[in-house]
């Protein structure tokens, strides 16, 4: 980094560290000693400082509360074997932040305040990234708006606030996932591409009704047609079809711009793979099943990187993946990226930033 922002810094007058099981981790359940938090008022960043994590004083007319205007990020640290913490492509989530920020009329956040920030809390909290086999610290960068007015309108001041969770693996069993052709994820037009608070509410009532028939989570089609697919839950997907990666295009304004999808598309690249960045149809998934075409599914995110897909339900009928080789690509490319984020493999592309 090029330059040091001075951060106050008030400690916690005790770590939770000897309490906390990390043989136990539950996904988004513990969370780290401290939190990075800068206001915005006046048109500007201000108030930059770490405090010990913990509650909130908000009054019931918090506009984020009514009207939505919330952005969030994901990303993860992990450690390597000379204890150095290492963060995954930091300045790629700080860019999809501001991205979101934008299409939701709510501020940018200077550079330097998003990597100060997060690199002074991790470098503060450093003993909270776990280090067993699969294990990282999930970091959750957020901004929500703070005006006490419940007209609809942007919000003049917001708050952003990083805050982390030691978390083990996501997804350690292969999941069945379901195409929803009623609901519908996002619409030409709308938030789909932003990554804000009412997407997730919205898919939760279907993602609901998934799970109840017995799916872990849903593949979303596109809403006009519902005949394409999009992507899953949290998660872009990608098959293998005929020996050619296929996943849906970020152009449009309906996919999340994954940052593991661009990760994995740049290292199936690098390889010399066939990759089609285009729609695949609902029926061509369909014959690529029944004509035995199919070789893999699988979602990638930043929570579970690759998440296995080890069967589609389309229309009615269940169709199963055929067992993979230990070679596949999901499986080398997985290796490939938990080598470079664990430090264990080189870093070609540049993405991680250790300290
Ligand atoms: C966050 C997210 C992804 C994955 O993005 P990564 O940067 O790879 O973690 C994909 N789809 C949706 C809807 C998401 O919210």
């Amino acid at each position: 980094m090029k330059t040091s922002l001075a951060i106050p810094v008030t400690k916690v007058q005790k770590s939770k560290l000897a309490e906390t099981d990390f043989s136990n981790l539950v996904f988004g359940k513990t969370i780290s000693d401290h939190m990075f938090v800068a206001d915005y008022k006046n048109g500007e960043w201000t108030d930059l400082r770490i405090v010990p994590y913990g509650p909130l004083q908000l009054n019931p007319s918090n506009a984020a509360l009514h009207y939505g205007q919330s952005i969030f990020e994901g990303l993860k640290a992990y450690k390597n074997e000379a204890g150095e913490a290492l963060i995954f492509r930091a300045d790629a989530n700080w860019k999809r932040m501001n991205e979101s920020a934008v299409r939701m009329c709510m501020p940018e956040i200077p550079e330097e305040v998003f990597m100060e920030g997060l690199s002074q809390l991790i470098d503060l909290d450093r003993d909270w990234i776990p280090t067993a086999k699969g294990s990282s610290l999930y970091i959750r960068p957020y901004m929500f708006a703070t005006d006490d007015y419940i007209g609809v309108k942007p919000s003049d001041t917001y708050k952003f606030i990083i805050f982390t969770c030691p978390v083990g693996n996501y997804y350690s069993k292969p999941v069945s996932v379901k195409v929803e052709t009623k609901y519908t994820r996002a619409t030409e037009g709308g938030t789909g591409s932003a990554k804000t608070a009412g997407n997730y509410a919205a898919s939760l009532y279907p993602a609901l009704q998934a799970q109840k028939a017995g799916y872990d989570q849903l593949l979303w089609t596109d809403g006009k047609t519902h005949q394409f697919i999009e992507e899953s839950g949290t998660m872009n997907v990608m098959f293998k079809i005929n020996g050619k990666i296929i996943t849906a295009p970020v152009h449009s304004d309906t996919i999340l711009k994954g940052i593991t999808r661009d990760s994995v598309l740049k290292l199936a690249k690098d390889w010399g793979e066939e990759v089609e960045e285009r729609f695949l149809s609902v029926s061509e998934l369909k014959s690529a099943f029944e004509n035995g075409t199919i070789e893999e599914a699988f979602g990638t995110g930043t929570a579970a990187t690759i998440a296995h897909i080890r069967l589609i339900h389309i229309e009615g009928k269940d169709y199963e993946l055929p067992e993979k080789p230990s070679d596949a690509f999901s499986h080398r490319v997985l290796a490939e990226l938990d080598g470079i984020k664990y430090g264990t493999k080189e870093d070609p592309h540049g993405w991680v930033m250790k300290f």
